[in-house]
């Protein structure tokens, strides 16, 4: 699953001077999250999804304080997944998710994805530190060399660089393929969306966390893992 791609973190706050505080909306979706995040679907999903248990399923594995900076959720077609190639994205405390999902876990999937990148701009400084990023690059290393030893023509200088990149995203999803990837990263990454950035990196080892297995993220990515059970434990 190719999921929203985030902008550079830009948000101020920092770990030991945020304060969670309740948000009250007058006019509440459709379905709410916690009784506060609206859901609104504004283009139908498929008859066989189902929204209720999806929305529980948030509910019973996330905590609610990660969706302290998410006042909605949209369902439907925005015309910035074309413009930027995604199916979801995170923006003014909103989460826009495709209504174009094919099992509830993959709705599942792009909501606790992009929660991720919220979170991400809540805590920038704590998450996006040295560790985390000698982590990520120490598993992109191990990727080149995998890749180099299959005769893929890569370049180092490429599988360095933490940020965003179109044109390694389509090395990867593109070029070498996910299928042929997930044999080259199953130790490494949650999956293989995981390595196209940090950001990515951290998003999907959330979603792993949650979804997956707490186990497995602490196992391959301890330093997502000790972010994640900080947070928890610092805001339970
Ligand atoms: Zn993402």
């Amino acid at each position: 699953m190719r999921a929203g791609v985030p902008s550079c973190p830009n948000a101020k706050n920092q770990m030991l001077n945020f304060k969670p505080s309740g948000q009250v909306k007058k006019e509440l979706g459709e379905h709410t999250l916690f009784g506060r995040v609206n859901v609104y679907t504004l283009q139908s999903l498929p008859e066989h999804i189902d929204l209720e248990y999806v929305i529980e399923t948030v509910e019973e594995r996330v905590p609610s304080i990660f969706f302290h900076d998410i006042d909605s959720i949209f369902i439907g077609y925005f015309k910035e997944f074309e413009e930027r190639d995604v199916n979801a994205f995170y923006s003014d405390a909103a989460l826009f998710i495709t209504n174009d999902q094919t099992t509830d876990e993959d709705l599942l999937d792009d909501i606790v994805h992009e929660t991720a990148h919220a979170v991400e701009r809540m805590f920038p400084e704590y998450i996006y530190d040295h560790d985390l990023e000698l982590e990520f690059v120490g598993k992109r290393k191990r990727l080149f060399q995998r890749l180099k030893s299959d005769h893929w023509d890569v370049d180092l200088d490429d599988f360095v660089q933490v940020g965003y990149s179109k044109d390694f995203d389509n090395l990867l999803y593109a070029e070498i393929g996910y299928p042929v990837l997930s044999a080259h990263t199953v130790d490494l990454f949650n999956s293989p969306y995981g390595a196209t950035s940090i950001q990515e990196y951290w998003a999907n080892g959330f979603e792993g966390f949650f979804l997956k297995s707490p186990n497995r993220i602490r196992g391959i990515s301890p330093q997502i893992y000790n972010k994640i059970t900080t947070l928890i434990n610092k805001y339970k």
